[in-house]
């Protein structure tokens, strides 16, 4: 459920009508429902329930928007962070650090002093190499980094392969088979308390059973490593859970089901679990608004140019994905058409033979489910501003990242010293 819906023949962001902010902040940009993502953050732990204490930690890179953030924050929501620059936004935000956990292949020294120094829930490793670097760097602190090591379950997410982490040839985790002896070594670490487990295995995922086949894997390994003599107290399960782009596709697992799974398979593990849904949170909360620039007839069907281009939302081009695109203010008509941006790339193509609504030149359309990875991985290619969003309640709304025009972006550039006059 989102709250993007037509009123009196315009859509709406909840009482917002869309044309009011094309108006008033021009196009592209991006359109955030603050009712939806609080619904979203609210259905999660429900889902959940009765598990004693769980920790939703929001994964931050979907959409780290502090405006986004701080609506989360207020829902009670951690946050799951992959870098120092989430870290310090998500703190800015108002997400208390001891519902932090620090994610991510690749921390660094700096990473893990800030993270320490400013206090996290645990951080999860994926290595033993990296264990080591941790563990100094506490050490030198005088400080106990809290940590789980995220176990690689060797299992096929079944989802796109840029977005699926789980299966052995993939960079992320420590191999199952290794787990065994990098918690014995850990162990002897000081400066290291690992008293945890954590899997991923990818993003977008619409069957829960590959899901159920990690979590199967990791309660057994729960269960060796308590034999072994470890203390586990925390088991994170990561995020993954898909949402609707198209409406018709089989619809992913609700989070009910994801819930119901969860409680089945963790039952007696005795441990405080930990998630990190990023897109079921803010997917749906979100669209990306873009005016016609004209229509341009193709050999087959018509081209639509929009004015966003693959560097406001990247998702079609990086992982074919699909999402709808309609009308703002639909003419009742339908046709089939190409929708394209103005960057100057083949790959800046957001549908092709799509059946949509019929436009012209100047009308408005939307993007759907453009809240999660859209906006936090738009980028300046083509010398185009960055795409501004907006945040909207009820009938209030605010720009919550203002565009960075190009007289920003040529400010930021130097010429050398042996260049000038
Ligand atoms: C990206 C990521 C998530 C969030 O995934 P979603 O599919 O958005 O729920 C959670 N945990 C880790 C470690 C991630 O890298």
């Amino acid at each position: 459920m989102d709250h993007f819906q037509l009123k009196d023949s315009i859509v709406h962001c909840e009482e917002v009508p869309l044309p009011l902010i094309a108006e008033a902040v021009g196009t592209p940009v991006y359109v955030y429902s603050s009712a939806t993502m609080r619904r979203h953050a609210r259905v999660f732990r429900e889902a959940l329930e009765p598990l004693s204490d769980p920790l939703v930690a929001y994964a931050v890179k979907a959409n780290p928007n502090a405006a986004v953030l701080a609506t989360l924050a207020r829902e009670g929501l951690g946050a799951d962070v992959v870098s120092s620059g989430e870290y310090a936004r998500a703190r800015a935000a108002g997400i208390a650090a001891d519902k932090i956990v620090f994610s991510g292949v690749g921390k660094t020294v700096e990473e893990m002093r800030l993270a320490l120094e400013g206090g996290l829930c645990q951080f999860n490793l994926e290595s033993l190499e990296e264990a080591r670097m941790l563990a100094e760097v506490a050490h030198s602190l005088g400080k106990a980094a809290p940590a789980a090591f995220r176990i690689n379950p060797d299992v096929e997410a079944g989802s796109h392969a840029k977005i699926s982490t789980g299966a052995a040839h993939n960079k992320f985790g420590l191999p199952i088979d290794d787990a065994l002896a990098a918690y014995r070594l850990a162990r002897t670490l000081p400066g290291l308390d690992v008293r945890g487990v954590a899997v991923h295995i990818g993003s977008q995922l619409t069957s829960l059973a590959p899901l159920e086949r990690a979590f199967a894997k990791i309660g057994e390994l729960i269960r060796v490593l308590r034999a072994d003599g470890h203390r586990i107290d925390t088991a994170d399960l990561g995020g993954g859970l898909g949402v609707p782009y198209d409406p018709a596709a089989p619809l992913p697992p609700s989070p009910e089901d994801y819930g119901e799974m969860v409680r089945r398979l963790t039952d007696g593990w005795d441990v405080r679990l930990i998630f990190e849904p990023g897109r079921l949170i803010v997917g749906n909360a979100g669209v990306l608004l873009t005016r016609v620039i004209r229509v341009k007839p193709g050999v087959v069907h018509p081209f639509i140019i929009v004015d966003a281009g693959m560097n406001d939302l990247m998702r079609p081009s990086l992982y074919d994905a699909w999402h709808a695109i309609e009308a703002v203010a639909p003419r009742g008509e339908q046709w089939v058409a190409n929708v394209v941006g103005p960057v100057c790339e083949t790959g800046d193509t957001f549908a092709t033979a799509r059946s949509m609504d019929r436009v012209e030149a100047d009308d408005l359309l939307f993007f759907r489910t453009a809240g999660a990875y859209a906006a936090t991985m738009a980028s300046t290619y083509n010398s185009r501003p960055l795409t501004p969003e907006v945040l909207v309640d009820g009938d209030r709304w605010a720009v919550v990242r203002e565009r960075i025009d190009v007289e920003a972006l040529i400010k930021a550039d130097r010429i050398p010293y042996w260049m000038q006059p």
